[in-house]
């Protein structure tokens, strides 16, 4: 067994949390090592160049104002408004299909959105959302049908144990704005910026954090043990409630609380490649297969369709495995939009983010009474211990990119507060 000499912080995890965070410190002259499980940057930012950028993870800036624009325009990386050539403001161009038929009732849309707005702007005693949905709908079971699969989407959520509540505080709280962007050559550029001039160890996951007063000393994989100053833990929290890495002392009781009453949530992405842009004009095609919503994506010359499909629909689209979740895609493609779908094809991809083993989940939603856990999550431990990630941002920005890195970035500042 190694034992290294002691660092001064060390960051786990290399997503834009840690990433954010190491830069920050560097700002500050405060060097960090990064110690990531996977072998390569980004955790869920992951991109697919194979015909075209193609986002398995993150796909969007959410936003003009997110915090991701700070490394984004310095570097001259080119972000694009979506859908492409969209102008800001202007209204998208929904389709809703049901049992495999397009549905051509043009009040549909407008439903959706008026029912989803009501949702989401609830500010009554805490109730879940799947069950202000039903009182709010009454007998528009069509429009219900789709807010629910639009915020299982969204949210990753299971709507039935969503807090009504905390959703409708935490768009409220939203300042990145609600423009929507891609980044050109691929959303992997931006850990790429992140660790320019960061120390990042790959293949190296932390399996024990023995915290006290006075600094930490980390076990990892293979039995190397390495000690720290202060250390930052950017953890998804799927991966923390599944008890790793183990904490000694064990966690206080708030913490540990806090991370059993948050739900990380579910999506799978299924991606379809295609020789051409066989399907009209859209912005989402919403429908009720197991596919709960589509998206183009490519480029006019490697064309390809995002199947998006959040919340328990997403383990019941994964658990049909690969082959037969890109068969169960284009068979519903195809009755929708017809038989191009599969003449087409070329390629399909399912991404099942619930059994990556260093995520756990896809990203995080509150449940019904978790609302303080965010805080208790976020909140430091000695002035030793550190936590950042998307799970921890108490400003609405939960969930995303920029929420992460704005909490990693939260997370250097508390280490250099608490030298
Ligand atoms: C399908 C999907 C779509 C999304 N779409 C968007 C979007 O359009 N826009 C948007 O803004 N956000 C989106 N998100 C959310 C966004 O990706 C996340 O909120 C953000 O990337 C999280 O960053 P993070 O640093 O908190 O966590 P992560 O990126 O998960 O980073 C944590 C890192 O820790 C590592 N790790 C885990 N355990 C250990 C260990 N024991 N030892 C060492 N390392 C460890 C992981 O490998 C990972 O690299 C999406 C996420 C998913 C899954």
């Amino acid at each position: 067994m190694t034992h290294e000499l002691e660092h001064d912080v060390i960051i786990i995890g290399a997503g834009a949390a840690g990433l954010a965070a190491a830069q920050q410190l560097k700002t500050a002259g405060v060097k960090a090592l990064v110690l990531e499980a996977r072998s390569r940057l980004g955790g869920r930012i992951w991109t697919d160049h194979t015909y075209a950028p193609v986002e398995l993870g993150a796909e969007f800036i959410h936003g003009e104002h997110a915090a991701t624009w700070q490394f984004i325009e310095p570097a001259g990386l080119e972000a694009e408004t979506w859908p492409r050539g969209r102008q800001k403001g202007q209204a998208y161009r929904n389709r809703f299909a049901r049992q495999g038929r397009l549905l051509t009732d043009d009040t549909l849309a407008g439903r959706v959105d008026d029912l989803f707005e009501q949702v989401t702007t609830y500010t009554g005693p805490e109730r879940s959302t799947g069950d202000l949905l039903l009182s709010l709908a009454g007998s528009d079971e069509e429009a219900a049908l789709f807010v629910a699969n639009g915020l299982a989407c969204m949210e990753a959520a299971e709507v039935a144990r969503l807090s009504a509540s905390a959703l409708s505080q935490e768009r409220a709280l939203n300042t990145a704005g609600w423009e929507n962007y891609h980044i050109t050559a691929g959303y992997d550029t931006l850990p790429v910026l992140l660790a320019e001039g960061i120390e990042v160890r790959f293949d190296t996951a932390v399996t024990q954090i023995e915290w006290k007063e006075r600094g930490v000393q980390l076990a990892v994989q293979g039995g190397q043990l390495l000690t720290a100053r202060q250390v930052i833990v950017t953890v998804p929290l799927g991966v923390l409630q599944s008890g790793r890495p183990r904490f000694l002392p064990g966690l206080p009781p708030a913490k540990q609380q806090a991370i059993e009453h948050l739900a990380m949530g579910h999506v799978t992405k299924l991606v379809l490649h295609f020789n051409q842009a066989f399907w009209p004009e859209f912005t989402f095609l919403r429908t009720d297969g197991f596919v709960l919503t589509w998206w183009p994506v490519g480029t006019a010359a490697a064309p390809a369709l995002m199947g998006y499909t959040g919340g328990p629909a997403a383990l019941k689209l994964a658990a049909l495995g690969q082959e037969s979740a890109v068969e169960q895609g284009l068979q519903e493609l195809g009755q929708i939009l017809g038989n191009k779908a599969r003449s087409a094809f070329i390629a399909g991809r399912l991404v099942d983010w619930s059994t990556d083993p260093w995520s756990l989940g896809a990203y995080t939603y509150t449940p019904v009474g978790a609302g303080q856990a965010r805080a208790d999550l976020a909140a430091p431990l000695a002035p030793t211990l550190f936590f950042a990630g998307e799970a921890t941002a108490t400003n609405g920005h939960l969930a995303t990119v920029h929420g992460a890195i704005e909490t990693g970035q939260r997370a250097a500042a508390e280490v250099l507060a608490a030298r």
